[in-house]
């Protein structure tokens, strides 16, 4: 999606060889104008595939989510990553290693939000080694769901999260697919 690449080009930061920060328009304050358009974006590459349900995890995930379920008319929902005092303990739950933190936490989605007849496009806004993506699409085959595709904002192809969705047989489609950071500059495949 050239939007957003122009948008990372101008906007992004690359903090190291495999960490980039776009924190101004994805990660902490947010773009509308631009999330709206990526969640037309996604709605685009899945029509036809019935889905029922998006499923992202907080909190960057919410706000390209919450567009996309939109686009789709359908219901979003976020898996926490902290139990809060209104949090039943009817959840599914599973653990999730996290590449920003450098720690496991386990993610829960409660069990009234999935169901079995359930078609689900999982959104998240980055793909580096595919644990928070493959975390949700545990959380989905627990409920006896069935996970269509994932929808991703920014693929790190440089690292083992795309080929490992991809040998477990889900269709990924990213917005942008990052090749390699180099120089402070981030080069697109
Ligand atoms: P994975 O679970 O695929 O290893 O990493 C994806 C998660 O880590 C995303 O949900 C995102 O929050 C975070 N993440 C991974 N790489 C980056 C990055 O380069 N920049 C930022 N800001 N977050 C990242």
């Amino acid at each position: 999606m050239e939007l957003l690449k122009t948008k990372i080009q101008t906007d992004g930061q690359v903090l190291n060889d495999s960490l980039l920060k776009v924190d101004s328009f994805l990660n902490h304050q947010l773009d509308p104008q631009l999330m709206f358009k990526m969640g037309q974006e996604f709605a685009k590459r899945f029509q036809g595939e019935a889905i029922t349900k998006v499923v992202t995890i907080e909190a960057s995930g919410i706000a390209v989510a919450v567009m996309t379920g939109l686009a789709l008319n359908v219901p979003v929902v976020f898996a926490r990553k902290k139990k809060s005092v209104v949090t039943t303990d009817d959840l599914y739950c599973t653990r999730v290693y996290s590449f920003t933190k450098k720690e496991s936490n386990d993610i829960i989605v409660d069990r009234r939000f999935l169901h079995a007849s359930d078609k689900v496009l999982i959104i998240d806004d980055f793909l580096a080694n595919g644990e928070a993506a493959l975390g949700l699409a545990n959380i989905v085959h627990q409920a006896g769901a069935s996970v269509t595709g994932i929808g991703i904002v920014i693929e790190k192809s440089f690292q083992p999260g795309a080929g490992k969705l991809k040998q477990a047989g889900y269709r990924v489609e990213s917005l942008a697919k990052i090749a390699s950071f180099s120089n402070g500059k981030v080069n697109f495949l």
